[in-house]
């Protein structure tokens, strides 16, 4: 049925970002529904629709819900609806105010998706207010206050114009892509044996670090065990080089990925006791 064929994506941003810009430009508000999926409560809002053959479901956030009129909404839940959308959708798209810079607001609501280990996109909207030397600086403070989120798409676009909702969904999609992947276990050891070939882990106490087989423990959050010895002592460095290349060799693009290392000379070894 649609809801499992659907992507579903979370609009979030703090007020006046252009949420309800965005979700009117996209598929007009004649389209919202009141969901009566089982496992969701009576006041869910979700917004289904099709862009180019594929199907989409924006879920509710209050920002929407409040625009759309449909019932009244208390400000006060809004953080908590917030974090409840992030958690049900498949992926999230934060959109920030270009024309207003980068708030301690957005980087608080970056945190939480993170935190959730959810797939973004982050959407700089209201691309058309800025000029020429405005739209530079605001890329430079991207890339300098998005810099631990340098594995997402970033898209600029103008919800009230219409502009950039191609990339949008470029971005949309590719995460997607990246999310719902199918990543075999051979695959993905093999990936790891090339990270070690190419950089080993360092040495502790004149022993080398040994990493010898992975698998996927989880999907969105996508969360990779690694099995090897003395791993207590890998440094967060080394993780992170790890990450970055799996993430490089199997496109994963706006997914976070979590790391985990198991102690064990050989996965299997427990199996035979
Ligand atoms: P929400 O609270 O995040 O849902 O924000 P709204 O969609 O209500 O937008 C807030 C205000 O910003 C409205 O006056 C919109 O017309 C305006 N707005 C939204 N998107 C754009 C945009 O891309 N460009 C410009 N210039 N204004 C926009």
């Amino acid at each position: 049925d649609y809801q499992k064929e659907a992507v579903s994506i979370s609009i979030i941003g703090k007020p006046n970002v252009g949420k309800s810009t965005l979700v009117n430009k996209v598929v007009g508000y004649n389209r919202l529904i009141t969901s009566d999926i089982p496992g969701t409560t009576r006041d869910d809002i979700w917004v289904e629709f099709e862009r180019k053959g594929k199907k989409y479901i924006f879920i509710d956030t209050a920002g929407l819900r409040r625009k759309s009129r449909v019932i009244e909404y208390s400000e006060k839940l809004t953080a908590l609806k917030t974090l409840k959308t992030i958690t049900r959708s498949d992926i999230t798209v934060l959109i920030i105010d270009a024309s207003n810079g980068i708030s301690a607001q957005d980087l608080n609501l970056l945190g939480q998706v993170l935190n959730n280990g959810k797939a973004l996109v982050i959407a700089a909207n209201k691309w058309d207010l800025l000029k020429r030397n405005q739209k530079d600086i605001f890329l430079k403070e991207i890339e300098r206050r998005f810099n631990f989120v340098r594995f997402s798409e970033i898209v600029f676009i103008s919800a009230k114009e219409g502009f950039g909702l191609e990339n949008l969904f470029g971005a949309i999609v590719k995460t997607w892509n990246a999310v719902s992947k199918e990543i075999k276990t051979s695959l993905l050891s093999k990936i790891i044996e090339e990270a070690v070939a190419n950089h080993s882990p360092p040495l502790v106490r004149g022993r080398r670090i040994k990493l010898r087989f992975a698998h996927i423990g989880n999907r969105n959050p996508l969360t990779i065990l690694i099995y090897g010895n003395q791993v207590s002592s890998i440094p967060k460095s080394y993780g992170r080089y790890l990450e970055n290349f799996i993430r490089e060799k199997l496109k994963l693009s706006g997914t976070p990925i979590k790391l985990i290392f198991r102690q064990s000379e050989n996965p299997y070894a427990g199996r035979k006791n």
